[in-house]
């Protein structure tokens, strides 16, 4: 599967908890695919957080680029996500999944009420801190 982002670069696959994320090793973007965010987020409520992702509505008059589905290409929305502290994210309109930049999945976690610090700590070996954006 090919980065929205980046366009050519092949994403890689590795695996964080037992989910499988792809994984840009190019922008270090993430790419969950549709039932994958909730593991991470809140194994104890999946359904809950997977009617959340389900129904987010679009996020209104954001200027960041739009990006394309790696599955279906179709154009993808930009939704928050977050409880007190939300995350711009981007969707697919067909839920094939979400795509995550640089930082974003670390910051998702980090600010969810029942984050597992596991799941952030081996975010961080995996990925370095969210402070830098490198190319
Ligand atoms: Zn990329
Ligand atoms: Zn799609």
């Amino acid at each position: 599967m090919k980065c929205p982002v980046c366009k050519t670069e092949e994403m890689i696959i590795l695996e964080l908890k037992q989910v499988e994320i792809d994984y840009c090793p190019s922008c270090a973007g993430i790419w969950l695919d549709e039932g994958e965010i909730e593991l991470l987020w809140d194994p104890n409520n999946t359904e809950g957080v997977k009617d959340y992702i389900a129904n987010l509505p679009e996020a209104k008059g954001i200027k960041e680029k739009k990006r394309k589905c790696p599955i279906c290409n179709k154009t993808m929305f930009k939704a928050l996500i977050g409880e007190e502290k939300k995350t711009l994210i981007d969707k697919c309109p067909k839920s094939h999944g979400i795509w995550l930049d640089a930082g974003e999945l670390e910051e998702i976690l980090s600010n969810a009420k029942n984050k597992d610090s596991n799941v952030i700590e081996l975010l961080r070996d995996m990925f370095g801190s969210s402070e830098s954006e490198t190319f």
